[in-house]
């Protein structure tokens, strides 16, 4: 097959987007730089290490794509590089992985983050392409097949044919993921949404009897609001609560209070009772309630000062109501937390702003892929996946288009 004279690709930025991109072109057809504002690459990517390394998840795609929201070319590239897809690619660069308990998949006992990241900027080295650090974008679009940058404070101008962006989400300023770049956006009509936490703490005003709790997780709960219903782990802090079920409710719950001042999520202590059998564990015995709790229903004393905050005394000595609050005990959200802390963002490129292949309406040979556009999914390996999956999809894409 023929194809046309070699390209200039600059990516900008330096996440997983990026690096999978560039490990996706096919070097015959172009020439790639990845151009990074920092002094390294894949930073937030070793922030992401430090927890759980949740590089995507195991359940079957198509559930999967269910807790996506976003535009329908992020969804269409889940289809198209899957888990397994990126499962086998990492075995393909020497990463092996695992699938934990909790169905996330991670790198295999003994291979550490960095090893990771190691392995996946080996594959960019043997690909030939051009790392060009602590070079800023500052806003420029391509002109006269190039594109003006700052590096080192000094203004260059790099050969471009396409521009890929992949600039990340606006948490974690410390990885360079700042989200400065969204007014240049705006300023040049591409539509774009201000930047909101997702998967993030909740704020609570705590009641006094809850300090003493602070920092003290409260294990085996569930979380609902509306529809949603999440088990797992929630931690009582000075804030509010933090945890996979509060983080990954936290989206929702923003989307409701860009409008409201404050929503109640519920919260199950004990899930894996029904009301029913719960009420009849608490008719049966004559103890105190406290003890009660504590002694037949294994509830910590943490979860016991939780209960105490939301109840009246004549709710926690009446052993029906009681019962429900234990069910589905009401907490009044005031806020999320401050972005920077947060795992990921919602906002950046609207949808609208580009084509199903991640082109920009209004430049064309520009495209953004990554947390820079506005979707959003659970922690817990999603995250990654998405920008993964939207990385490869696009450079198979772009390596089709340039074929004649
Ligand atoms: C604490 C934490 C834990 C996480 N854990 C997980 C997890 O276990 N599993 C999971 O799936 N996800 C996790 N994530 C989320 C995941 O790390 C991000 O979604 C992912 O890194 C986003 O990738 P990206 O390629 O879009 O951009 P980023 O990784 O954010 O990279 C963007 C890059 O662009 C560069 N840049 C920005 N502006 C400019 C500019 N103007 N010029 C040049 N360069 C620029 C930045 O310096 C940065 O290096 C976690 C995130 C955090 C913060």
């Amino acid at each position: 097959m023929k194809s046309k004279s070699k390209e200039a690709i600059v990516i900008i930025g330096g996440g997983p987007a990026a690096m999978m991109l560039a490990c996706t072109l096919d070097p015959i057809l172009f020439d790639v730089t990845i151009v990074e504002k920092g002094k390294a690459i894949g930073r937030k990517f070793l922030v992401a290490g430090k927890g759980g390394f949740n590089l995507t998840h195991s359940e079957d795609i198509d559930k999967m794509i269910e807790k996506y929201e976003g535009p329908k070319s992020l969804l269409d590239s889940l289809s198209s590089f899957t888990n397994n897809d990126f499962r086998h690619w990492l075995s393909s660069i020497g990463i092996e992985t695992y699938i934990g308990s909790s169905k996330r998949v991670f790198p295999v006992k003994g291979i550490k983050p960095i090893a990771v990241l190691r392995a996946i900027k080996k594959e960019i080295e043997r690909k030939g392409i051009t790392l060009l650090k602590e070079t800023l974008w500052y806003g420029s679009f391509i002109e006269n097949s190039s594109i003006q940058l700052l590096h080192k404070e000094k203004k260059i101008s790099l050969k471009a044919d396409k521009v890929i962006f992949a600039l990340g989400g606006g948490s974690w300023k410390i990885t360079g993921s700042d989200g400065c770049w969204l007014p240049h956006f705006k300023k040049n009509n591409v539509a774009t949404l201000p930047f909101r936490p997702s998967n993030c703490a909740m704020c609570i005003n705590w009641p006094e009897n809850m300090k003493v709790h602070f920092g003290k997780p409260i294990k085996n709960i569930a979380l609902t609001y509306n529809d949603t219903y999440i088990k797992g782990e929630m931690i009582v802090t000075k804030h509010g609560i933090e945890g996979s079920p509060a983080y990954a409710l936290s989206y929702y719950v923003g989307n409701e209070l860009e409008s409201k001042k404050s929503i109640t999520v519920f919260v199950d202590l004990k899930p894996s009772l029904s009301l029913e059998k719960v009420n009849s564990i608490l008719s049966k015995s004559y103890k105190k309630i406290s003890k009660l709790l504590r002694d037949e229903l294994s509830l910590s004393s943490t979860a016991v000062a939780l209960i105490k905050s939301a109840t009246t005394r004549e709710e926690f000595n009446d052993v029906k109501l009681l019962t429900h609050c234990i069910k589905k005990l009401p907490l009044s959200i005031i806020g999320l937390e401050k972005i920077d802390n947060a795992i990921s963002t919602v906002g950046g490129i609207k949808s609208t702003a580009m084509d199903k292949h991640f082109e920009l309406i209004n430049f064309p040979n520009h495209y953004t892929i990554g947390e820079m556009i506005n979707w959003n999914a659970p922690t817990g390996g999603y995250l990654l996946q998405g920008c993964f999956s939207m990385g490869y999809t696009l450079g198979k894409y772009l390596n089709k288009e340039h074929q004649i």
